[in-house]
């Protein structure tokens, strides 16, 4: 089963906070890319080195939902020639309130898209307008109703807490909102300061007041007994879902399963022998005429051995509800994560249990994970 990455890198305008690779006003490029796209994984599927039937698209970006209808639905029909799809693919499309409409959400669904994840980020118009996000809150509701109308059952919404200002009660209030205008998957992240971005120069200035650790953590572990009591799984430490609303595509990563990598700044990993990962340019020049002059546009990023396979393992599985399965360590690994980690385990012994075979971190962990996954690295 292929899981595949589309990474489509324009945005209407750049948000001063992200450091995802993308470009604002793609122009030419942005009407050419689809078929930069196709080009790529032809190359892919001819080197034979992926097999279908793909279980799991996910255009993500970048602001997909700038592409047209047609324009996915044309790389939809060259996925399903070159692999394939099994009978319950789950194909996602990020998109942006304010660059769909109730038309094209039709059309986006009549081509294929199951799945659709908005990123919403609040709805309240007064952080928005400090994320400098160019949709408001009517358009966030709006783009939800017209997606349930054009037969999208499968919602998700992004949404950021820790803005400055902002309180525990009215991220609650945004969150039930969402769930009563039928969402049944939310991505829930606290905004950190990125290097390179302007909210990073502000923030160094004291220009940019972001919540104490405290606040920050109240408004975590509140959404995450909120959100249980309202019948979500907690099922990794940003994401939330109706049960049997759990993004497979993002399971697979962190499950440290292959995935193919298409786009300019995308990338892939193989877990062959103990995995490899891959990165493509992010540079849509670069990208262009690499294709152009017929070579791979994926460049090796690091090999693993062993050791980092089973360190890898153990910190992606931890980001997880369903944690590390015990037995599967020792059956891919030889050994099991105490004998392996003894020293971390120890010192871990307040974040981590071992329950009903399988390794987990308690939310309480999932607070601290970057200190946790510093143990393993
Ligand atoms: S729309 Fe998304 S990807 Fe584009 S700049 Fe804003 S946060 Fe980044």
């Amino acid at each position: 089963m292929l899981s595949l990455y589309l990474h489509i890198p324009f945005c209407r305008r750049k948000c001063p906070y992200c450091d995802f690779y993308s470009v604002e006003n793609g122009g030419r490029l942005l009407d050419e890319y689809p078929s930069l796209l196709i080009r790529h994984m032809e190359r892919s599927a001819e080197r034979n080195l992926w097999s279908g039937p793909c279980d799991t698209l996910f255009f993500g970006g970048g602001t997909p939902s700038l592409l047209a209808p047609e324009a996915i639905g044309s790389l939809l029909r060259r996925v399903q020639e070159a692999f394939g799809f099994s009978e319950k693919a789950e194909i996602t499309l990020e998109a942006n309130p304010g660059t769909v409409s109730s038309s094209s959400l039709d059309g986006y669904r009549a081509r294929g898209v199951n799945r659709i994840s908005f990123g919403i980020q609040s709805l309240n118009q007064v952080n928005l307008t400090s994320l400098g996000r160019l949709h408001s809150p009517g358009d966030a509701r709006r783009s939800i109703e017209w997606a349930h109308k054009a037969g999208f059952e499968n919602v998700s919404a992004d949404l950021m807490f820790g803005l400055p200002g902002q309180k525990t009660s009215d991220f609650m209030g945004e969150v039930s909102e969402l769930l009563s205008l039928g969402v049944k998957h939310l991505s829930l992240y606290g905004l950190t300061i990125e290097e390179n971005t302007p909210f990073y120069h502000l923030h160094r200035k004291g220009d940019l007041p972001l919540p104490e650790e405290d606040t920050f953590r109240e408004m975590y572990l509140a959404l995450h007994d909120h959100l249980e009591k309202e019948g979500l799984v907690h099922y990794e430490i940003s994401n939330f879902a109706r049960p049997g609303y759990e993004c497979r595509h993002n399971l697979n990563y962190w499950r440290r399963g292959g995935y193919l990598g298409v786009g300019a700044g995308a990338h892939g990993f193989t877990s062959e022998d103990w995995g490899a990962r891959f990165s493509v340019p992010a540079d849509l020049q670069t990208y262009e005429r690499t294709l152009a002059a017929g070579e791979d546009p994926e460049v090796l990023l690091e090999t693993f051995d062993r050791r980092g396979a089973m360190s890898e393992t153990l910190y992606l599985g931890l980001r997880m509800r369903e944690g590390i399965r015990e037995k599967a360590f020792r059956r891919r690994f030889g050994a099991g994560v105490a004998e392996s980690f003894p020293r971390e385990i120890s010192r871990l012994a307040d974040y981590l249990v071992l329950r009903e075979g399988r390794w987990r971190m308690e939310v309480s962990g999932w607070l601290i994970y970057d200190h946790i996954i510093s143990e393993f690295l």
